[in-house]
């Protein structure tokens, strides 16, 4: 008759639980039980409130250790697993069905009953085939996709009871499952568990209600968390082997595979209403700043760099007189120079020789004190600071003046005092220049930068006075008809990209160098580029500073609003640790949730932040501007930000013991 008895699914040995008030005062829930449940048991476990009823399945369940004793499930000593050890065991072992459903609101019937196979690793394809199964065998088959809130209490418990046979649990735990539902209902839920039972589960009711004891093989009674009755093991299933356990598949590498991860997080954010907002809105805003600063920032370095052209920070002057004392006079530089520099030198637009000569001036046969002839290859008053001049009457001199070598001229304004009378007109008249004629074509506007710069005030208020003696000619027709095409004066330089300016300079120079094996002089006009640089590099610290903080002061609001998230939804975190998440797998979770919330942040902080600056630039006139590759940084620092605060929360999460954690009603 005697069959090798099966080892029991449920072995407790001398188990005690003894809790620490804070108070410094213990509380002994559990004192020296020692139980054995094996497969097709219906246990009832019964006992007055306080007794230790629930502290029991927890230990059981392994969602609580004990403070003395052993406790081994279906072989396994507890005590030598550690935490993702348990996770695991209470995974693929137990079933928990509570008195509060303990449902996730967010998620379907199904989903809810998936959830366990889903840190088991279970295919998507196989949980949705077993979860609807299950449902529909329950009775819940037109009901899969209905949130707990539309379900009654019987049949919210019957989802929990298809949850906890998903990964196939060997034992069924259930604290008070008839508790929150009508007689009849309760009667179905028994009437689930007893077949439970005659399947080979092993299943353990605590209930202190009498028809929950009186469907029951076996009745333990505890008191003060000592066992004071077992109505002993019936072992009414005749067959003490192993019920159906459909074996987990092997699970994937992990457990959270992203894109579901990633669709479960924009679902958490949609439950997560204001908390999943203001996550949002904050990170959202950070990037908004970070961006609309490197804009502004970028804008000013642009206008900067504007203002720098203008005061002629992109040009370079090469002279044939060096002002180094003592040095040998340098060979002149030639208009070969000219086109070398021109063909051989990386950033340079353009180059621009020139000549210039005191030489006698008449008209009409009445000469006046020679005056500085300048042939000029630019065809465009100049407002640089070493030598601007601006067009008073007439026009200046022309591309077409270059190329017909015409005989014109653009005169200063006191040469034209000196050849002309007042009222008379200067222009179409001609003048002699070394004895050739020219026609006046321009006269030059006096004085031009001279008021209004506050760079010029140190200057003597006749510092310009020189610029009304000279007379411009074209290039060519200097170079032909007056000076000779060698012996240039000056080259002048432009150059693309006024940062790369020093590196520029030093490739002329080297150049000449090899062309003549003389050092010449490069300088440039206006030096101000270091002090140009030297603010950029001010503004970029201030403006990322800003930035910086503005992200940070964001990545704070993510902590506070995800730290009260996690108080928020310990239950959620308690229920998917007794279905056998791994802290781990709590970790991730929230770490996704708050990845997807800052990208989302980080996203519509971009979008806004461009069309904002479009409409900032346009309406105020503010210098902003953008580079593609602050979207980049901005959403870069967006996801950094999160990941990095959302780190705290989410660790706290994964730290919470699942029994506190579920302890809140
Ligand atoms: P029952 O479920 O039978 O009503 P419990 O197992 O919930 O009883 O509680 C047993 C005893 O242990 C009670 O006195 C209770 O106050 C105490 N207890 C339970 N959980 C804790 C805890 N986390 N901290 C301190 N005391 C606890
Ligand atoms: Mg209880």
């Amino acid at each position: 008759m005697d069959r090798t008895a099966p080892s029991p699914l449920v072995e407790l040995s001398g188990v005690s639980r003894v809790f620490e008030e804070e108070g410094g005062e213990r509380v002994c829930a559990l004192d020296g039980i020692s139980l054995d449940v094996h497969g097709g048991e219906f246990v009832c476990i019964t006992g007055p409130s306080g007794s230790g009823k629930s502290t029991l399945m927890h230990i059981i369940g392994c969602l609580d250790r004990a403070t003395e004793g052993g406790c081994r499930i279906a072989g396994t000593d507890v005590e030598t697993l550690d935490d993702d050890g348990l996770a695991v065991l209470r995974r693929h072992a137990f079933g928990f069905v509570f008195q509060s459903y303990n449902l996730l609101e967010s998620l379907s019937a199904a989903a809810n009953v998936e959830l366990p196979a889903t840190y088991a690793g279970l295919r998507a394809g196989h949980r949705h085939d077993r979860a609807r199964e299950l449902l529909t065998t329950l009775g819940l088959g037109d009901r899969l996709d209905h949130r707990p809130t539309e379900l009654s209490g019987g049949e919210q418990q019957r989802v929990a009871i298809a949850r906890a046979l998903m990964n196939g649990a060997r034992v069924i735990l259930a604290d008070e499952p008839t508790g929150a539902i009508d007689t009849e209902q309760g009667a179905e839920v028994l009437d689930l568990l007893a077949a439970l039972a005659e399947r080979g589960h092993a299943v353990i009711v605590v209930s202190h209600d009498r028809t929950v004891a009186s469907r029951a093989h076996r009745v333990v009674d505890l008191v003060d968390g000592r066992i004071v009755g077992d109505s002993g093991a019936s072992r009414a299933a005749s067959h003490g082997s192993a019920p159906e356990t459909p074996k987990p598949q092997v699970p994937r590498r992990s457990t959270i595979p992203w894109l579901a991860a990633v669709r479960h997080g924009l679902t958490a954010l949609r439950t997560a209403g204001l908390r999943g907002a203001l996550t949002v809105f904050s990170v959202s805003l950070g990037t908004w700043s970070v961006l609309a600063l490197l804009g502004l920032s970028e804008g000013v370095r642009l206008d900067i760099a504007d203002a720098m052209v203008k005061m002629g920070a992109n040009r370079l002057t090469v002279g044939s007189m060096t002002i180094r004392p003592g040095a040998t006079a340098l060979p002149p530089l030639t208009l070969a120079d000219a086109d070398a520099i021109a063909e051989q030198t990386a950033n340079v637009s353009s180059v621009l020789p020139g000549m210039w000569e005191r030489l006698p001036v008449s008209r009409s046969g009445e000469s006046i004190d020679p005056v500085i002839v300048r042939a000029l290859s630019e065809y465009e008053p100049r407002t640089t600071q070493n030598a601007p001049w601006s067009l008073a009457e007439g026009t200046y001199l022309s591309e077409d003046d270059r190329d017909t070598v015409a005989q014109v001229a653009v005169i200063g304004p006191t040469i034209r005092d000196r050849l002309f009378s007042p009222g008379e007109s200067a222009l179409g008249q001609h003048v002699e220049i070394d004895a050739l004629p020219f026609v006046v074509k321009g006269v030059l506007a006096r004085h031009p930068r001279q008021i209004g710069d506050g760079e010029m005030m140190w200057l003597a208020p006749n510092a310009y006075d020189w610029l009304g003696t000279v007379i411009h000619i074209p290039f060519e027709t200097g170079a032909d008809l007056v000076f000779g095409r060698e012996n240039l004066n000056g080259l002048d330089i432009l150059i693309s990209d006024i940062e790369r300016i020093d590196e520029t300079a030093g490739d002329i120079r080297d150049l000449l160098f090899r062309r003549h094996g003389a050092e010449y002089d490069v300088t440039n006009e206006a030096l101000i580029w270091t002090s140009g640089k030297k603010l950029k590099a001010i503004h970029l610290a201030l403006f990322g500073a800003i930035g910086a903080i503005a992200l940070c002061l964001g990545g704070m609001t993510i902590v506070a609003v995800s730290l009260a998230g996690v108080s928020q939804r310990r239950r959620e975190i308690g229920i998917r640790r007794a279905v056998g998440a791994r802290r781990r797998d709590i970790t991730a979770q929230f770490v996704v949730e708050t990845g997807v919330a800052t990208t989302l942040g980080g996203a519509i902080g971009a979008l806004s932040s461009f069309a904002g600056g479009s409409l900032l630039a346009q309406v105020t006139g503010a210098p902003v501007g953008f580079e593609p590759w602050f979207v980049l940084v901005a959403l870069g620092c967006a996801i950094a930000t999160g990941l990095g605060f959302g780190i705290v929360p989410a660790r706290r999460a994964a730290g919470l013991k699942p029994v506190t954690a579920l302890a809140t009603d």
